[in-house]
C-alpha cells in the first residue's frame, strides 16, 4: 500500500530536458463506463494509443520503454480484480512504481508529462488522517489500523471476568461479586483508555473510531483521556466478538468520510469568510499562488474540475497565473503549463500542506474554485511596522 514517503518522492519528481514521466492508473469496474468494453482493454487500448504517437509523432518518444513495460502490466490485470493500480515511470530515472489502490479512481487514465500526475492521488489521500479503530467491550478491546481500505489488527487486551451474581448467593454475597466484576471492567477500560494514551503519544494514529455496544459506550467514553477525545471522530455501535473486518472497515469509513466532508465544509467557510476580511484566507489562482510561493498556506481548497493555464519559471521553479515570457522573479524564459494543478498539488504534497477538493458550490465558484486557508498572512505582519516607520 502507498505510504506518505512514496507520494512525496513521487511529488518531488521533475525530469528535466526530454525525458518523460509517466503516470498509468487503472480503475476496474467504472460504473461511467457506458461502452460495456472490459476496463482492462480499455486500459491496453489507452496504452497502445500513446505508443502509436510516440512512434508516428514523435510525440512521446522519451516514453516509449516505459510504454510497453506498462503494456505488460494492464495486459495482466483482469477485470473483476478488487483493487485499482497505478504506475509511476521515468525510465530515463530508472524510477519504476507500482501500487495497489482503493478502487475510487474517477477513471482509467494515462499521463505524459514532466512530472507525475498526482491529483486521483490527491483525491484519494486528501485530509486522510492516521486512523485508529478500537473495538472495545467488558472485557476486550481490540486494535486496528485504517488505511486506504486496508485494515490492520495490531493485537488486543482481554480480562477474565470473576463469575458474577447468577452463580453466586444472593444477598450480600451476591452484591459483593456484582461489585467484584464492575471493578474488573472499570480496570479493563482504563487499560484499553491507556493504551490508546499511549499509542496517540507514539504518534501511532492521528484520529480515532470506536466500535462499541451503546450499552457500553458511556461507561467507557468517561475513561478516555481528554486528548485522546479531541482526536475521536465517532463511534458506531459494535459487538467485538462477532463484527466482521468487511464491517468495521465500512462502519469507520462512513465515519471518517462523514467527519473529512464536515471538516472540509467548515474550512471552506473559514477561507471564503477569512478572505472577505483579508484576513487568514486567499481566493482566485494569482493570490493562492502568491501564498504558496510565500510558505503561508496551511489547506488548499481546490474545485473537483479545477483547471487553469499557467506558466512556470524552467529556472526558479516560479508558477505565475499572468501568460508572461519571462519570469518577473529571476527574468529567465517561462514555459506554458496546460493545468496549473500539475505544479500546484506537488507544491502542496512537498509542503505537507492540507489539501481538499471541492463538489461543485455556488460560493466557491464565485471566487474561481480556489482558495487557501493560511497559517499567518505575511503581508500583515509587516503593516504595523510600516505604518509605524
Ligand atoms: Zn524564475
Amino acid at each position: 500500500m502507498i505510504t506518505r514517503e512514496d507520494i512525496r518522492e513521487l511529488a518531488a519528481f521533475q525530469s528535466n530536458g526530454d525525458s518523460c514521466a509517466l503516470s498509468f492508473y487503472f480503475q476496474p469496474r467504472t460504473p461511467q463506463n457506458k461502452s460495456h468494453k472490459e476496463e482492462t482493454i480499455l486500459a491496453k487500448d489507452l496504452v497502445r494509443q500513446a505508443l502509436r504517437e510516440a512512434e508516428q509523432h514523435g510525440k512521446n518518444a522519451c516514453a516509449r520503454d516505459d510504454l510497453e513495460r506498462i503494456l505488460d502490466v494492464a495486459s495482466q490485470l483482469h477485470g473483476n480484480r478488487a483493487k485499482a493500480k497505478a504506475v509511476f515511470a521515468a525510465g530515463s530515472k530508472s524510477l519504476w512504481r507500482e501500487f495497489d489502490l482503493p478502487p475510487h479512481l474517477p477513471g482509467t487514465q494515462l499521463f505524459v508529462n514532466r512530472r507525475f500526475h498526482l491529483k486521483p492521488l490527491a483525491f484519494l489521500l486528501g485530509g486522510q488522517p492516521k486512523l485508529c479503530v478500537a473495538l472495545v467491550d467488558r472485557q476486550r478491546g481490540r486494535f486496528f489500523e485504517l488505511r486506504l481500505d486496508e485494515l490492520k489488527e495490531r493485537g488486543g487486551l482481554f480480562r477474565n471476568l470473576p463469575r458474577g451474581r447468577s452463580e453466586g448467593y444472593a444477598g450480600y454475597d451476591g452484591g459483593h461479586a456484582e461489585r467484584r466484576v464492575a471493578n474488573e471492567y472499570k480496570q479493563h477500560y482504563k487499560q484499553v483508555a491507556d493504551r490508546l494514551k499511549d499509542e496517540l503519544e507514539g504518534g501511532l494514529w492521528e484520529k480515532l473510531v470506536i466500535g462499541c455496544h451503546d450499552t457500553n459506550w458511556s461507561e467507557f467514553e468517561a475513561n478516555l483521556h481528554p486528548y485522546v477525545r479531541q482526536r475521536l471522530v465517532g463511534h458506531f455501535p459494535a459487538d467485538v466478538a462477532s463484527l466482521t473486518n468487511d464491517q468495521i472497515r465500512e462502519s469507520a469509513n462512513h465515519l471518517l468520510r462523514f467527519s473529512l466532508e464536515q471538516r472540509r465544509d467548515q474550512l471552506l467557510r473559514e477561507a471564503l469568510e477569512q478572505a472577505k476580511g483579508n484576513a487568514r484566507g486567499v481566493t482566485g489562482l494569482r493570490r493562492v499562488l502568491r501564498s504558496l510561493e510565500m510558505g503561508e498556506v496551511q489547506t488548499l481548497l481546490l474545485g473537483e474540475n479545477y483547471a487553469a493555464h499557467a506558466v512556470e519559471c524552467g529556472s526558479c521553479g516560479h508558477v505565475d497565473a499572468h501568460m508572461v515570457p519571462f519570469c518577473p522573479l529571476c527574468g529567465k524564459a517561462t514555459r506554458e503549463l496546460a493545468d496549473v494543478c500539475d505544479a500546484m498539488v506537488p507544491m502542496a504534497i512537498r509542503r505537507d500542506i492540507e489539501l481538499f477538493y471541492v463538489r461543485p458550490d455556488p460560493e466557491f465558484d464565485k471566487v474561481g474554485n480556489i482558495a487557501a486557508l493560511l497559517r499567518f498572512r505575511t503581508g500583515q505582519a509587516r503593516t504595523p511596522i510600516a505604518a509605524a516607520s
